[in-house]
């Protein structure tokens, strides 16, 4: 665990103390991503205004029509990516930096790019911050993943597609595994391993989450 992540408040603590009990109580059960939970400081990925509501079990909105999503769904899909032990990692869909930030706590190199700039370079600052220094975010499309970094153990997409991007496929290491929200008004959480060059996927659940758009914005 990052140093810098101790030094933590002790009203903070005690109520993410009950958000990961509440995690406990809903199945979440992975002790790394449990203990990264308990000491990540969520309250600094939102807006002063909703600061006071980020151990909730519930999305929130960051800005531009855009959500963090509920804690649960968070320790759900990270945990599913845990399950290969990656090391190198890719997220679509930066937003606030609190995912990224959960995954720069557990695996060596992470990478996440972001599609609007201002939502990028707050989420940048709160990683500073932090000082997790192998999260590394760009401004970029993500439905063309980032080749610059590729191949990746697991590839992690917080915002959902209409369709499997079969682009992503080929910049995911084989053995490795993507985890999408797929579809447009219902949608469900997919898990895809990548055995002998082919795609196996197992659904997970149905979730909401704001859709994955093509092109950049300033
Ligand atoms: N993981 C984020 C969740 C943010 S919501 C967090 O922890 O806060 C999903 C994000 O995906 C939004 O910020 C949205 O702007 C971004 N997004 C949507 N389409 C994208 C694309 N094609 N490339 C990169 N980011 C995209």
């Amino acid at each position: 665990m990052n140093p810098q992540l101790r030094g933590i408040g002790f009203t903070s603590q005690r109520t993410r103390n009950r958000m990961v009990d509440r995690l406990i109580s809903k199945g979440i059960s992975n002790p790394q991503v449990l203990e990264a939970l308990r000491r990540l400081p969520r309250h600094l990925f939102l807006d002063e205004a909703l600061a006071h509501r980020a151990y909730e079990d519930t999305a929130l909105p960051i800005g531009l029509g855009q959500t963090l999503s509920q804690p649960y769904i968070v320790a759900r899909m990270t945990e599913l990516l845990m399950e290969v032990s990656p090391r190198r990692v890719l997220e679509i869909g930066t937003g606030s930096g609190f995912q990224c930030a959960l995954l720069a706590c557990l695996i060596p190199e992470v990478y996440s790019v972001e599609r609007l700039e201002p939502l990028l370079h707050k989420a940048q600052l709160r990683l500073v911050g932090l000082q997790l220094k192998n999260a590394r975010v760009t401004h970029a499309d993500g439905s063309i993943g980032l080749k610059k970094h590729a191949p990746y153990d697991a590839i992690l997409l917080t915002a959902a597609p209409e369709h499997i991007p079969e682009t992503l496929f080929d910049q995911l290491q084989e053995g490795g595994r993507m985890i999408l929200p797929v579809g447009t008004e219902q949608q469900i959480l997919s898990v895809f391993d990548k055995k002998g060059g082919r795609m196996l996927r197992q659904d997970i659940e149905p979730v909401h989450f704001v859709p994955l758009l093509p092109g950049v914005s300033r």
